[in-house]
């Protein structure tokens, strides 16, 4: 018997709320909240009838501590799941404090007038999330999420220490439109326009936006040009993983979405800087993403696959040893089970799974934690069960 509290009714959410109605021997009750209520009601009324879970409904403005206080104070949840955005971690952390309330999230806070991520402000609640005996585990999407959890299971299971890690992200789908974002478009452009960076020998290196290019010929999707971002996982990966030399990360871009990228960005469109425009302040990219698909619509019309994974190089028993453990998720196959494209299948699956894993007591740890900390067996078990299987590899090409 446990109750979950779903904040958001985005993309993520669609995914996270099905997955727990298929897990309704975890998930009995789950409440699913957010800013517009009538998304609610609308999974509310999609999934009632066919799962055993209790589904209720509610309205909160998450960036309000206070209301969503109120909210777990009435609603009394086991554990809360933020998959609104990375500007409400805090104050969902914080109402997770006052009600000795379990945590999850699949993104790390980012304030919503600078452009900038990192996990230092989640970090600082630490001892106050072990002294209300209460646990938090950070970013449990795809990247960050099954990532990290690939990297724990590298290391636990084929390294004495992993000395270089690539992660790579790559989106094979296409949606026919010339330009559209496949997760919220105000958090992709601020990520994707933003400086790239990776860790070598314990310091960050930091590159120009798009700097790094490699071409990389991904099972099941094929070759692709992709770059290096700067990601938040790399913050985490390099405390936790013994013997890193170097980290990077690379996502995948087409030519078209850069070339629109790059032209929205000259023109000033993908700011955040507040203009007047007609005696009203906007936000440029706000306004863009107004404009923009929203990316929940582009699951019918999405096909393709995305293959996201890890390579790792390191040393066991004294000799060289490289493996790369990665998923191939296909856009139609996600669309058909749950209604999404496999962008949000990706990072939805992972938050229920961290969900599970919390409830069930395996990751189960007063305190505040990246999921590269927890014991990966039974997540990565859990992967493979509840449609996110995984691939190794112990000959793979390398990325130069
Ligand atoms: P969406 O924009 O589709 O959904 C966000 C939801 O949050 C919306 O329902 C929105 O409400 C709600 N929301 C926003 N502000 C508030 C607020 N103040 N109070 C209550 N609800 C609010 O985003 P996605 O579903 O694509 O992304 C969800 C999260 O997942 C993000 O944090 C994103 O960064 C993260 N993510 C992580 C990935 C990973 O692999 N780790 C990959 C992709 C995404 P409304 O409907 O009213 O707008």
């Amino acid at each position: 018997m446990s109750r979950a509290l779903i904040i958001g009714a985005g993309g993520v959410a669609g995914v996270v709320i099905h997955k727990c109605c298929q897990n309704s021997e975890v998930f009995t009750d789950i409440c699913i909240a957010s800013r517009t209520k009538s998304k609610c009601d609308k999974f509310k009324e999609e999934l009632q009838g066919k799962t055993k879970t209790n589904i209720t409904t509610a309205q909160v403005n998450a960036d309000n501590v206070p209301e969503l206080v109120a909210l777990m104070k009435e609603y009394k949840p086991d554990i809360c799941i933020n998959v609104a955005l990375p500007y409400q971690d805090l104050h969902i952390m914080d109402a997770c404090l006052e009600c000795k309330v379990d945590y999850l999230d699949t993104a790390n806070y980012e304030p919503e007038d600078t452009a900038k991520f990192e996990y230092s402000w989640q970090w600082a609640y630490r001892e106050r999330f072990e002294k209300a005996g209460i646990t938090a585990v950070l970013g449990s999407g795809f990247d960050p999420g099954v990532t990290g959890v690939f990297c724990a299971y590298a290391q636990k299971h084929y390294f004495d220490e992993i000395n270089y890690i690539d992660i790579l992200d790559c989106n094979g789908g296409d949606h026919g439109y010339p330009f559209a974002t496949n997760c919220n478009p105000e958090i992709n452009i601020r990520e994707v326009s933003a400086k790239g960076s990776y860790i070598q020998d314990g310091k960050w290196v930091e590159t120009e936006p798009m700097e790094i290019k490699r071409v990389y010929n991904f099972d099941q999707v094929g070759e692709k040009d992709m770059y290096l971002l700067h990601h938040e996982e790399l913050e985490s990966l390099a405390l936790n993983i013994k013997g890193i030399k170097r980290i990077r990360f690379f996502m995948t871009f087409g030519q078209s979405y850069l070339t629109h990228l790059k032209c929205l960005e000259n023109v000033g469109m993908t700011s955040i800087e507040p203009i007047m425009y007609e005696g009203k302040e906007i936000v440029p990219l706000q306004f863009l993403k107004a404009v923009l698909p929203d990316p929940a619509s582009l699951g019918p019309r999405t096909k393709g696959k995305t293959n996201i994974g890890c390579i790792f190089q390191g040393k066991k028993d004294g000799k060289d040893k490289t493996y790369y453990v990665y998923n191939v998720c296909d856009h139609q196959e996600c669309y058909k089970e749950v209604g999404s494209q496999a962008i949000s299948y990706t990072t939805g699956v992972p938050a229920m799974i961290g969900a599970m894993m919390v409830l069930t007591g395996k990751w189960k740890k007063p305190g505040v934690y990246n999921v590269d900390e927890f014991d990966p067996d039974p997540f990565m078990e859990a992967l493979n069960k509840w449609g996110l299987p995984w691939t190794e590899n112990f000959d793979p090409v390398l990325v130069d």
